[in-house]
């Protein structure tokens, strides 16, 4: 047992940092928002003023109470409402508690929770914690604070500083790569957002994105709009008078004017695969699904058209809105029914769609359908790593450096089988960079919603990046993409494009 040592000791901030009291509980939680650092199920007395200093309202044991037959009677014996009025009179009236709303919990399935032995293995590969170095901020910590929502020690409706920390998590699943109990971190996240956004809703900005996201039509003409604001000066023209806010959501926009999707076909197939389409990879990046198309067509693999399918839910899920993406993962398991092999080339989606039967295994009718179509998803560098051993991919000389996507690594095990499929490309230099498995701070709308946290992670990134002079960047996500291209623009690194590894596969085809 025992984390790192920093652990053990006092935070070097003192003993109250950002609004957390600093402290051991039960031996490993280090620093504890104020709800859970109190006894189970007890509302604290509220504070008074006294002396010119705040203080507690003095406890049973120390007021003095009269006894009847030697039993305590007075303060302790108050009913409910007595201290809930007491507490109102200091609180904002929707913060008052009595003894039976304190213990509300917020309901949500805490599965492989039990699992977690506080090791702290996890946390070095954490990059909040690496961040902030605040235990509530660690897999660890809120693994601890998913449990006191579970059991009730937490009430979400009333910790909003409970919430900031699963906030900001990135789910980018690090931590569960490392975890020796085989803690199932990504699932948890998921179902504790799933809990508080039952309890709490969610924000606005997450609303409009996943109400967006779901509809490829309205994607598909929010890109046209922007292309032609592109193409006229006025969207240049119109970024002057935008808030921060606006200017960073502009800044970090999928890219307009990338050719659409052109299917490919395929005189004599050998095979045939489904292409997962998504939302923002069909809307902004057609001509990366055109490149997937030709890379198999050389292989004599034939994309079928699956008409039915939509945006894979991913997006949903990490955000708690589960109903939207149990009815989008309904949608594409009867979508790709009929294909053998669904090929993602997105790690994102290729992550969600592979935990569809945990998704849907306590609706009868649809958790068989629902594992069959995860069984039969594969990665496209995965499957192309399978099932093209022996073909040379042409020349392309140029020097690379490749960023693994989160949910390629960590959530699928993916590392091996792109940095293959690159090093097949003649005249292709591969240049490792620092800590590739790193997060970039893009994890769905994170770089939105948690903006330092995501400019802190991108800020190494870049560096470790350039520091590989390269002239691309390769990955395989288009979060990642965005992410990465923003960061470099912002350095003013136009110059170094960021390529998925099957458009790097296409060029050395075509070039052949
Ligand atoms: S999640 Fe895993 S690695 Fe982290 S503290 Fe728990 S058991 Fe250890
Ligand atoms: S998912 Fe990532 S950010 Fe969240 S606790 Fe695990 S390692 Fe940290």
């Amino acid at each position: 047992m025992g984390g790192p040592r920093r652990l053990a000791g006092g935070h070097p901030a003192g003993d109250r940092v950002r609004g957390l009291r600093c402290g051991r509980l039960s031996g490993e939680l280090h620093c504890v928002p104020p709800e859970i650092d109190r006894p189970r199920h007890f509302p604290q007395s509220p504070r008074i003023r006294r002396g010119g200093r705040w203080r507690r309202r003095a406890g049973a044991g120390q007021r003095g109470l009269q006894t009847r037959r030697g039993r305590r009677v007075g303060g302790g014996a108050r009913p409910a409402w007595h201290r809930s009025r007491a507490q109102g009179a200091l609180r904002p009236a929707r913060r008052a508690r009595t003894r039976a709303n304190a213990r509300v919990s917020t309901v949500f399935d805490t599965t492989g929770l039990e699992r977690c032995i506080h090791c702290g293995l996890c946390l070095e590969a954490c990059p909040t914690y690496q961040i902030t170095h605040l235990e509530t901020e660690s897999p660890r910590g809120r693994l601890h604070l998913m449990g006191a929502i579970a059991d009730g020690r937490i009430d979400v409706r009333a910790s909003d500083a409970t919430v900031v920390h699963l906030d900001r998590c990135l789910a980018c699943r690090a931590c569960e790569a490392v975890c020796p109990s085989g803690v199932p971190y990504g699932r948890l996240i998921e179902e504790t957002r799933a809990g508080i956004a039952q309890a709490r809703g969610t924000t606005p900005l997450g609303r409009v994105l996943l109400w967006s996201v779901s509809r490829p039509w309205l994607l598909r003409a929010m890109a046209a709009l922007l292309s032609v604001s592109d193409r006229t000066g006025l969207r240049r023209l119109v970024r002057r008078f935008l808030s921060p806010g606006l200017r960073r959501l502009d800044a970090l926009a999928p890219p307009v004017g990338r050719p659409a999707y052109r299917p490919v076909r395929v005189a004599s197939p050998r095979s045939s695969v489904a292409l997962v389409l998504g939302c923002v990879m069909r809307a902004s990046y057609g001509d990366v699904h055109t490149a997937t198309a030709r890379v198999l067509a050389h292989l004599g693999t034939e994309v079928i058209d699956t008409p039915g399918q939509t945006c894979c839910g991913a997006l949903h899920a990490h955000a708690g809105d589960k109903a939207e993406a149990v009815r989008l993962a309904k949608q594409n398991i009867a979508a790709f029914e009929r294909a053998e092999v669904v090929l993602v080339n997105a790690a994102g989606c290729g992550a969600h769609l592979k935990s569809y039967a945990h998704l849907l295994e306590d609706r009868p009718n649809w958790a068989e359908r629902a594992s069959g179509l995860a069984s039969r998803v594969r990665d496209v560098s995965e499957y192309l790593a399978a099932t093209s051993a022996d073909e040379d991919f042409g020349e392309l000389p140029i020097r690379v450096t490749y960023q693994d996507p989160c949910h390629l690594a960590h959530a699928q095990g993916i590392r091996a089988q792109p940095r293959a499929l690159l090093s097949r490309v003649r005249g292709l230099e591969l240049v490792e960079m620092a800590d590739a498995d790193v997060c970039c701070g893009s994890a769905g709308y994170y770089n939105l919603a948690q903006p330092e946290y995501a400019d802190r992670l991108l800020e190494p990134k870049i560096d470790a990046i350039l520091a590989t002079r390269p002239n691309a960047v390769v990955t395989a996500n288009p979060g990642c993409m965005l992410q990465i291209a923003a960061g470099l623009r912002t350095r003013g690194r136009t110059d170094v494009p960021v390529l998925h590894v099957v458009e790097v596969l296409d060029r050395a085809l075509l070039a052949r």
